[in-house]
């Protein structure tokens, strides 16, 4: 979790996009963000638009979202 608290959450997504009608939707609205093609050492999968932190989530897990 960010550490300001922030409910403004978005996923970053790595690699080339395919531009679906919801990964549109999701740009959009600021649910998701692209990382680019090229992945950073972080790794980081969240991005915080209160604050612009960054962190990793480990997907796959049972669990909360982030
Ligand atoms: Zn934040």
């Amino acid at each position: 979790m960010p550490a300001c608290g922030s409910g403004r959450i978005a996923k970053i997504g790595y690699g080339l996009p395919f531009f679906t009608d919801e990964q549109k939707r999701e740009i959009a609205s600021g649910e998701l963000v692209l990382g680019g093609c090229c992945i950073d050492d972080s790794l980081a999968t969240r991005l915080c638009h209160a604050c612009g932190h960054r962190w990793r989530r480990f997907d796959g897990k049972p669990g909360p979202a982030y």
